[in-house]
């Protein structure tokens, strides 16, 4: 199998391509047919597996470019590293098309998130905490949701971001495609994925 194989359009092709990608990772073979077809996903994979394209890449022929005012995609991720390395690899992945995208962590001001977010987004990453400060303040609107991926959820939930997904799930649109990413599942994932995935499929490495 490789990656024309999952039916990826040029822009991506040729960005796989640059970035050196030669075939496909385990979890990539297995994840991105399943979410191409829509299907919730509780993967487990650890850092490094290429566990983030096989999100990604799935997610960037699914969502529209350059249309709207609201994000269409939220990935969630625990630490502010991790969703700076998220942003990174969707410039990677992305970098042929004209999809808008951006980052919102804590540790600085909000005002220049803030300012992007207002221009037009298609996909956001974001930390908890700054995710549902900036939608309490009115500044994210998060109704035209259409995929919610959880990364990396067994940190999430050890680092306490419980109450701040469940009171995100609260306010999204209810239908929409859901993947989960943990590198463990203890029994706080299982019982978070049994809360908001439908009818999901494993997929593990
Ligand atoms: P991740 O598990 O998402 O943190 O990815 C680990 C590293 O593998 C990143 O540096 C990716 O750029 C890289 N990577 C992802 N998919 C592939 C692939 N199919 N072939 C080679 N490297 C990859």
């Amino acid at each position: 199998t490789t990656f024309e194989d999952f039916k990826l359009n040029k822009q991506l092709l040729n960005a796989i391509a640059d970035a050196g990608y030669e075939k496909p990772t385990p979890i990539q073979l297995q994840a991105i047919p399943l979410i191409s077809a829509g299907h919730d996903i509780l993967g487990i994979a650890q850092t490094g597996t290429g566990k983030t394209a096989a999100f990604l890449l799935p997610l960037l022929m699914k969502v529209k470019y350059a249309q709207g005012q609201h994000p269409r995609a939220l990935i969630i991720a625990p630490t502010r590293e991790l969703v700076m390395q998220i942003e990174e690899s969707i410039k990677l992945l992305a970098k042929y098309t004209d999809l808008r995208y951006t980052a919102i962590y804590g540790g600085l001001g909000p005002k220049t998130q803030i300012e992007t977010i207002s221009k037009g987004i298609d996909i956001l990453v974001a930390t908890p905490k700054r995710l549902m400060e900036l939608y309490l303040k009115g500044d994210l609107i998060l109704k035209e949701l259409k995929t919610l991926i959880l990364d990396e959820a067994d940190k999430m939930m050890d680092m306490g971001f419980m109450p701040q997904i469940r009171q995100l799930l609260e306010v999204i649109p209810r239908k929409r495609q859901n993947l989960l990413f943990s590198a463990t599942m203890p029994d706080k994932v299982i019982q978070l994925s049994e809360e908001f995935l439908e009818f999901p499929i494993r997929v593990e490495v």
